[in-house]
């Protein structure tokens, strides 16, 4: 079965009153099971959860010491273009936002590389918008093959492909997918994304699995965090990720927590999603799913992703540049959101290391 179809089961769910109905006992009676069911994870994302919150972080945090140590990985995002056929309403590269657009040369990725390897990153995500014109799968692939000679591993968040081409992409050398459903709801997104091929929900919701089928190393999945209800968009981020993890055992499947950062456009976030909340819900997914990876991003503040290590992070972005190339050249802000932490990799290294843990900066190498 389809995660589609899987999803359908629970639309007409009333998340709201659900989790207005949720008791303390619930939540207690959850958070000491051995095993969370989705009924759990629901109790654990309620307004009542917040109650014990510090019994489930502390149980957050032993089962990730459990599953992962004492380690942190860290990566860095490289945008190669930001032309977008796209106008998702929250984005600074919707094809509406009058930018200057652009593509990195084959040149300018190596000089990119060369800085970004300076660093010490060894792990690199290629991001890009969404425009098969301007930015065809010939183009992404000699993008890996030129980042492989500056890196270990070379991720993709680019526009969603078909399998025969996540195959040919992973032939060259990919071996990670992030892609963010950016909403579960349907009706939301078919609101928010109105043209360009990412207003099919349907393909872009079943990505994950066209890429699993081809065997990649990762899939990382997400919402992004106030374009819709906070518990149902977690609830169906968690039920995603474990789809993921029971119909690709051999696959890594990771979940990232991206909130609305301020961006181009005049998009305000249907709702805010506070630091407690984005806490609770680090620390439900965590039990929901004890081995997933768990990725914060420069999203947010060095303070809060400081504080977030022990309780169940297991990869960190660092020094990012949201603009595409932006490692080389520096404007005002045309990114694709503004960076709250704009540590360096070595104070990102000191802020894990001053939290007991390591950073590892590659925790893998294909043969
Ligand atoms: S979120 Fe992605 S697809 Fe949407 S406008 Fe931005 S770059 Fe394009």
């Amino acid at each position: 079965m389809a995660f589609y179809d899987v999803k359908q089961q629970y639309d007409a769910l009333d998340f709201k009153e659900y989790v207005a109905n949720v008791s303390d006992d619930m939540v207690i009676n959850s958070i000491q099971k051995e095993k969370i069911d989705k009924v759990d994870f629901l109790n654990l994302l309620s307004p009542k959860a917040m109650n014990h919150i510090e019994k489930i972080a502390q149980k957050s945090h032993e089962i990730s010491l459990k599953h992962f140590g004492k380690s942190i990985l860290l990566y860095a995002p490289l945008y190669v273009s930001n032309f977008c056929i796209n106008n998702c309403a929250y984005c600074g590269f919707s094809t509406t936002n009058k930018i200057k657009r652009e593509v990195l040369s084959f040149e300018e990725i190596k000089e990119n590389s060369k800085v970004v390897a300076g660093y010490g990153i060894r792990h690199i995500l290629i991001v890009s918008g969404e425009n098969r014109t301007k930015t065809s799968l010939y183009y992404f692939k000699r993008c890996v093959e030129i980042l492989k000679n500056y890196f270990e591993v070379v991720d993709i968040e680019i526009y969603p492909l078909d399998e025969y081409e996540y195959k040919e992409m992973g032939n060259i050398g990919v071996s990670g997918l992030t892609i963010f459903q950016e909403t579960y709801n349907e009706k939301i997104y078919k609101v928010l994304h109105t043209k360009g091929a990412k207003s099919n929900y349907k393909y872009r919701l079943e990505t994950c699995e066209r890429a699993g089928i081809c065997n990649y190393r990762s899939l990382n999945v997400g919402s992004l965090l106030g374009l819709n209800d906070f518990v149902s968009e977690l609830f169906f981020v968690g039920l995603h990720a474990k789809y993921l993890q029971q119909k690709f055992p051999a696959i890594e499947v990771g979940v990232s927590f991206p909130r609305f950062r301020p961006a181009l456009g005049a998009y305000h976030p249907k709702s805010v999603i506070s630091d407690i909340n984005l806490i609770q819900a680090i620390c439900a997914m965590r039990l929901f799913i004890n081995r997933v990876n768990i990725t914060v991003s420069t999203r947010e503040s060095k303070e809060l992703r400081s504080n977030l290590i022990p309780l169940g992070v297991t990869k960190m972005s660092a020094a990012s540049s949201t603009e595409v190339g932006g490692y080389i050249k520096k404007r005002d802000f045309e990114g694709q959101f503004k960076v709250n932490d704009t540590a360096t990799v070595e104070e990102v290294k000191e802020m894990i290391y001053q939290k007991g843990y390591q950073p590892i900066m590659k925790d893998w190498i294909k043969l």
